[in-house]
């Protein structure tokens, strides 16, 4: 297990912090009258890059002046790097440019978050075994749980860019056409069974133009957010077959504020999980591609204390996302900077481990205690919340918070 990188901002160095400076996520934050900027965090600030490329402390050719992630991403590997590495000599705890930074830094809780990429294209894929098996066993009975494709592809759709929005974004209550089990015709309605996917983001950060292969998808991805996919189960359940979710997933999919790069995550790898039947060889991993990342979910009513409802990790997944990447584009499907992967649901094995209220609360039959009162699916005033943490040893690698309230459906 890896250390803590020591920084001479005390707030960095504690162990309950999410951005030591093992992390340096990348984010885009506003001050004040400022237009939204790329930072990153640091302890409880965020240092201003922006500034410091205009300063000349840091060279990128104004790729972070732009108020996005995506120009930076678009340099590539090398200067991926080079920005790590400079930002670890600045914020060391022996850096001598303290007296240059400290101007440069904003209090994290005087900036509000935005969006800190702009989404070039959305997949999600299904691709926990856990989360699979659990649906499958609800709608189909246990014998027939898994698709019979899924222990050899990674499924996925594609989803809607337009619809992801950064953490704190209130999500409204999506009406759509219902149809319950024992109804004759549809109706028009607000979703009564709206509910949370807990799942884990890539982002591309470099384009491809063919087929790639599992490794080169692995380096092609820049960095990892905590992705809620809202979905709308009694949507989904009329409209789903044959060609998959549609408006039941379209309402919003949130992100966190901040993209935990690769290089940050390197020293939590792990591997997928013994497969059960062997892998075509272009989906086969040349090393662990998968992250050892806590996950939690809280849902707290409106006026109430949060409750945990889940608590899971990121290598509960079967595929990582270089295999579905890889995968993705096995047809030929290009790739654009700022493409975000969906990971899917991730549950684990136990109850307490499950990513999806339809999972938590066995579709609505087994309803479980919050604080003031029971849940099976999201009321109005919920707010839910993701949260994420790779550990090292004293030190976490965090995401912050991927929040969201949910407001009344529009009258009609
Ligand atoms: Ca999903």
């Amino acid at each position: 297990m890896t250390d803590l990188v020591r920084s001479w901002i005390d707030s960095a160095n504690s162990p309950d912090t999410d951005f030591p400076l093992n992390n340096l996520p990348c984010g885009v934050f506003s001050a004040g009258e400022t237009a939204p900027r790329c930072g990153t965090a640091i302890g409880d600030f965020i240092l201003d890059l922006h500034a410091l490329e205009e300063s000349g402390r840091l060279e990128f050719g104004g790729a972070l002046k732009t108020g996005r992630w995506n120009a930076f991403m678009s340099l590539g590997a090398q200067d991926w790097a080079r920005l790590r590495s400079t930002l670890t000599q600045f914020l060391g705890e022996d850096s001598d440019l303290k007296a240059a930074i400290v101007p440069h830094l904003v209090p994290m809780d005087a900036a509000a978050l935005h969006m800190p990429f702009d989404v070039a294209e959305y997949t999600d894929f299904y691709s926990s075994r856990h989360h699979a098996s659990n649906v499958g066993t609800m709608f189909r009975g246990p014998e027939n749980a898994l698709p019979p494709n899924w222990l050899h592809i990674p499924i996925g759709y594609n989803g809607r860019a337009s619809s992801v929005v950064v953490s704190g974004t209130p999500v409204i209550r999506p009406h759509g056409q219902l149809k319950g089990p024992n109804e004759t015709n549809p109706r028009f309605g607000p979703s009564q069974r709206f509910d949370i996917e807990l799942e884990m983001g890539a982002i591309v950060g470099q384009p491809s133009s063919g087929p790639i292969s599992v490794t080169e998808a692995f380096e092609n991805i820049f960095g990892y957010v905590l992705l809620n996919d809202w979905s709308a189960r009694d949507i989904q359940a009329w409209e789903y077959q044959p060609l998959g979710p549609f408006q039941a997933k379209a309402t919003a999919t949130s992100v966190s504020p901040w993209i935990v790069t690769a290089a940050a995550l390197e020293a939590f790898r792990t591997p997928t999980p013994q497969r059960e039947v062997e892998l075509l060889p272009y989906l086969a991993e040349a090393r662990p591609m998968l992250y050892d990342i806590d996950l939690e979910v809280g849902l707290a009513p409106e006026g109430r204390a949060e409750t945990v409802i889940a608590h899971t990790n990121y290598k509960e997944m079967y595929y990582s996302a270089a295999q579905q990447l890889a995968h993705h584009t096995s047809s030929g499907c290009p790739m654009r900077v700022g493409d975000l992967i969906g990971s899917g649901t991730i549950s684990g094995p136990d109850k307490t481990s499950r990513g999806s209220l339809l999972e938590i609360s066995w579709g609505g039959k087994e309803p479980i205690a919050i604080d003031g009162g029971t849940r099976s699916f999201i009321e109005d005033g919920d707010t839910l919340t993701l949260r994420g943490h790779a550990r090292g040893n004293g030190y976490k690698v965090g995401f912050g918070e991927c929040t969201g309230q949910i407001l009344p459906a529009p009258t009609t």
